[in-house]
């Protein structure tokens, strides 16, 4: 029993030598992505509901890891906080936005808006509104082409720097939106008080808004409240018609979602917009 017990322990032990090993080179190879130009923004289109016609896109950061695919951002996004990473990548998401937008517009698709991811960490940071303003300048685009993501999560740890950010990034004439609405702690109050123009109803809030009343009640009740606040609505996750025709005829504003385009590399994403505009 002894020395079953103490291979036992030798092959466990073994196992989380390896996770432990896997999870280092993660962070190594994490760390090393910026400068080994891993990075990758795809853009996922967005649809005015009512015309059918494309007004923009999401930008969502993509990680080849070296020879080893595509790491999902759900991984490396948190992980990449957890290392104060973030701040600097997501600088990079922005200019490169910034970049992107200049590109269309070079293009004649002008007018394109663009909306980028931010995480907590950068809302904290107190030089986030400046380095936003230098990009934007440096890339010549319109204020209100960039769009900045936040989720009332994000609001918790320093509300204070939050909100003087966020002012002063509306001060700019950048855009402010609600991401993942309607699944964390969501708090009228702040809804009333932040100075953001759209909410993105999360994709589990529409899921089943074609074949269950209670789901679709909420939706039209949030949109209807959104609109008394005078912001505007994006359903997020739009995967089958009857989720449009329900959204729609419960007055959403905007679509993003697979029934529409997923998330596209740049070249395909530019084509879309090319043909959708
Ligand atoms: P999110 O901001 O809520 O982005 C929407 C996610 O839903 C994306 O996943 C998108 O690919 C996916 N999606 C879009 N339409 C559909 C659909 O019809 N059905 C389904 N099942 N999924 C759909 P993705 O690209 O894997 O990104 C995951 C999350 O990673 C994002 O959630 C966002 O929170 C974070 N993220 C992505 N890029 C960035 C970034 O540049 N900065 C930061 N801070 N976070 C980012
Ligand atoms: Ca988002
Ligand atoms: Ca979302
Ligand atoms: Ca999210």
């Amino acid at each position: 029993a002894k020395e079953k017990g103490r291979g036992r322990f030798r092959f466990y032990s073994a196992e989380l030598g390896a996770a432990v090993a896997a999870r280092l080179s993660l962070e190594r190879d994490l760390r090393a992505a910026q400068d080994n130009h891993e990075f990758e923004l795809y853009y996922q289109p967005k649809i005015d509901a009512r015309n059918g016609k494309v007004v923009g896109a999401e930008a969502l950061l993509r990680w080849h890891r070296g020879g080893q695919g595509m790491v999902s951002p759900a991984l490396f996004i948190p992980l990449a906080e957890q290392l104060e990473l973030i701040v600097q990548i997501g600088d990079w998401v922005i200019a490169q936005a910034c970049r992107q937008l200049q590109a269309w517009h070079a293009m004649g698709l002008t007018g394109m808006k663009l909306a980028v991811n931010l995480s907590v960490a950068q809302l904290n940071d107190a030089g986030l509104a400046v380095r936003v303003a230098d990009q934007i300048q440096r890339y010549g685009i319109g204020p209100d082409q960039l769009e900045l993501e936040i989720t009332e999560s994000m609001m918790m740890s320093d509300p204070e720097q939050a909100i003087a950010n966020l002012q002063a990034l509306r001060a700019l004439g950048v855009t402010l939106s609600i991401d993942d609405f309607g699944t964390g702690y969501s708090s009228m109050a702040y809804l009333k008080r932040l100075p953001v123009s759209a909410l993105k109803l999360d994709r589990s809030f529409i899921q089943n808004i074609d074949q269950d009343a209670t789901d679709a009640d909420l939706c039209a009740g949030v949109i209807a409240l959104a609109h008394m606040l005078g912001l505007q609505v994006v359903a997020e996750g739009v995967e089958t018609p009857a989720q449009r025709d329900a959204l729609l005829s419960r007055d959403c504003d905007y679509f993003q979602g697979y029934l529409f385009a997923r998330p596209l590399p740049v070249t395909q994403a530019t084509a879309y917009l090319q043909q959708a505009a």
